[in-house]
């Protein structure tokens, strides 16, 4: 097992790319702390994971509240003294061109998808550099290395998710603490039903799929999971500040 005893904490954990990765990590042998929002869906994330014969606890958090946020980093020390992986994750992506976002839009996006991820390594890096080292795997997207149209907020933000990733790993590299971002592209989960909603329905987004993308599919969100078990395993031992890409050829083509 490459993960036997280890902590994680994985936000955004109740469904798609996060769900998926936090499975792994509990067939790995790790302890998955689930925190996700939806208080159901956690749930039933970590009894997937007990299911299985793993070890998993469900403590619901809103990551865009900062009082959740001590909760969960706090909750998880006191239960179980030490954090060995925290995979910051959950985010949002709220669509548009400059003139078409509001303030609010571009508010939520710093705040859910860089603010928490801050805030949960900043609580986190304590315990880290007690116990002798850690690892931080930041979600940023594909849309954190190139530049897509009408996402202001989005590419934005996830930018910055990067750009932090790379702060924090120079920073406390030193402590044994490492820190990547994760960058999918097209992964089909529910959290691009807005945009498919917004393109005209389903065969509009398998159609700009099949197009866009060079390897002409989405992602599953157990390809993904691989590369968060290679991130948060000793298996990336000596990778620290990247930006792991996994997008079928998008960003460069
Ligand atoms: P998903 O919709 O399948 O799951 C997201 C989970 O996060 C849900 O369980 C939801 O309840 C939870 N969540 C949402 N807001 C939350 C909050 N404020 N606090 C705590 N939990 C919250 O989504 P997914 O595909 O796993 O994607 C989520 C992350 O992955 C985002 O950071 C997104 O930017 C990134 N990402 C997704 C894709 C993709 O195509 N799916 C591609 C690139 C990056």
């Amino acid at each position: 097992m490459l993960l036997k005893d280890r902590i994680a904490v994985v936000t955004g954990a109740g469904s798609g790319i996060g769900r998926a990765g936090a499975l792994m990590m509990g067939r790995e042998g790790a302890v998955v702390v689930i925190a996700d929002r939806d208080r159901a869906s956690g749930e039933a994330a970590a009894e997937a994971i007990r299911a299985g014969g793993g070890r998993a606890e469900a403590i619901c958090t809103d990551v865009s509240d900062d009082g959740q946020i001590e909760r969960m980093i706090g909750t998880t020390l006191e239960r179980h003294g030490r954090i060995d992986i925290l995979h910051n994750h959950a985010g949002i992506q709220v669509g548009g061109p400059l003139t078409e976002v509001g303030s609010e839009g571009m508010d939520a996006s710093w705040r859910i998808n860089v603010r928490a991820h801050f805030l949960a390594s900043k609580l986190a890096m304590p315990a880290m550099i007690a116990q002798g080292g850690g690892v931080i795997v930041n979600t940023a997207s594909n849309s954190g290395v190139f530049y897509d149209h009408e996402m202001i907020a989005y590419a934005t933000s996830k930018h910055a998710v990067v750009a932090m990733t790379r702060q924090m790993s120079i920073d406390y590299a030193k402590y044994n603490v490492r820190v990547n971002a994760l960058c999918p592209g097209w992964v089909d989960t529910p959290f691009n039903d807005p945009f498919i909603a917004q393109m005209g329905g389903r065969q509009a987004i398998e159609d700009y799929v099949r197009t866009k993308i060079p390897m002409q599919r989405w992602a599953t969100a157990e390809e993904i999971a691989e590369a968060i078990l290679f991130l948060v395993s000793d298996r990336s031992s000596f990778m620290t500040g990247q930006a792991l890409v996994i997008d079928g050829g998008e960003s460069i083509a």
